[in-house]
């Protein structure tokens, strides 16, 4: 056996989006001598290409992949190209895992998102319930692309014995997030129009009532619980990552804590003019809670105040 042969080769698509910086950076931290981490950008290989996939796979060699890649947006960005979502996020889920079917690769951990559930249902949300129903309107494109890569990893592991399984995160946020205020999440959206509020003098307007409720992880414990999944996790259904359900909040108390992470004095503003999207989806994290009962997140205000930081220190270079 050759000395790379003992290591784990671990790809990671997206790696430069928001959760891909974060599992840079816990990795980078733990410096393992048995793993070696590569983090792809969208610049390295377009993945709506199978050429471009299968090429940076067979330069790569994985063993192993998490597979974050996505189009990415917030309810506004999916209210104006839902077919997109669809198209895009089909395309590079199934030339992502033919590839890694093709190159043997060991596990493989893809990312989906509570926002796939179906919209008319009980809470809290679990695992059983993906294909229950339809999920919302207003992000029907990307749920559907990602409710299929279950369906993928089922079918790969039932015809080649494929070790392919999934995580399903509720909303993230963190350093490194798109915090753009047209197409982004509302958690960076809030963080960029809280520093706006700050230094142009902007009211801080929440888009919809603010009533809403959102469970949020931050994008470190998400890392760490993806790095988890890829080493320990030995199920091919998937997993729902994401703080307990007594966590939830609404998009008024997020607005609040943004208030106090920038000092700012002028009351919230609310634009009930703009929708409010799905009400909640809160999810059940009671299955991550069996294999790991005593993991600590970060609270949300902590997590707040350090992204804001971070949006303070990085605001050239940061997107948005
Ligand atoms: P992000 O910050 O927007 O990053 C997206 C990543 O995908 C970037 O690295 C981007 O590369 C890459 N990418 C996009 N299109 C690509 C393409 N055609 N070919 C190759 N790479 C491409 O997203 P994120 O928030 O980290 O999301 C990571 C995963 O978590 C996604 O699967 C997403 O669906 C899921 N998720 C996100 C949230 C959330 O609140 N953010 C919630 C639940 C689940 P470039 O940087 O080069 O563009
Ligand atoms: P979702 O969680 O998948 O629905 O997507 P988002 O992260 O975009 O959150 C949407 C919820 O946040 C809706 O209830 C919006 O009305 C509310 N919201 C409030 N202000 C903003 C904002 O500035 N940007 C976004 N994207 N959503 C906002």
């Amino acid at each position: 056996m050759n000395g790379i042969s003992k290591h784990k080769v671990i790809l990671v698509t997206g790696g430069s989006g928001l959760v891909g910086q974060a599992i840079k950076k816990v990795s980078e931290e733990e410096n393992r001598s048995d793993e070696k981490w590569i983090f792809l950008a969208s610049k390295d290989a377009d993945l709506r290409d199978l050429e471009e996939t299968r090429a940076i796979f067979k330069e790569y060699k994985p063993t192993h992949v998490v597979h974050l890649a996505a189009m990415v947006g917030g309810l506004y960005k999916h209210l104006k190209v839902n077919c997109d979502f669809l198209i895009f996020n089909v395309r590079i889920n199934d030339n992502v895992l033919q590839c890694c079917k093709e190159m043997g690769v060991k596990k493989v951990v893809s990312c989906l998102s509570t926002c796939i559930f179906p919209d008319d249902t009980t809470y809290p949300i679990n695992e059983t319930m993906i294909h229950d129903g339809p999920p919302h309107d207003s992000n029907f494109g990307y749920s559907y692309a990602k409710r299929m890569i279950v369906v993928m990893n089922r079918a790969y592991n039932m015809q080649y014995g494929c070790r392919f399984t999934s995580v399903i995160p509720t909303n993230i946020y963190g350093p490194n997030d798109n915090f753009s205020v047209e197409d982004g999440h509302v958690m960076p959206g809030l963080i960029h129009k809280g520093y706006l509020a700050k230094h142009k003098n902007i009211p801080f307007t929440v888009c919809g009532t603010g009533t809403p409720r959102r469970q949020f992880i931050y994008s470190i414990d998400l890392a760490k619980l993806i790095m988890w999944t890829l080493r320990e996790y030995d199920e091919i259904d998937p997993i729902i990552l994401s703080v307990d359900k007594e966590d939830e909040v609404s998009v008024q108390e997020v607005a609040e804590m943004v208030k106090e992470a920038f000092d700012l004095k002028d009351e919230v503003q609310y634009d009930s003019s703009k929708s409010d999207g799905q009400i909640k989806k809160t999810a059940s994290n009671s299955k991550l809670r069996k294999y790991l009962p005593d993991y600590k997140f970060t609270p949300l205000r902590q997590g707040i105040k350090e992204t804001a930081e971070w949006l303070e220190a990085h605001y050239e270079t940061a997107r948005k």
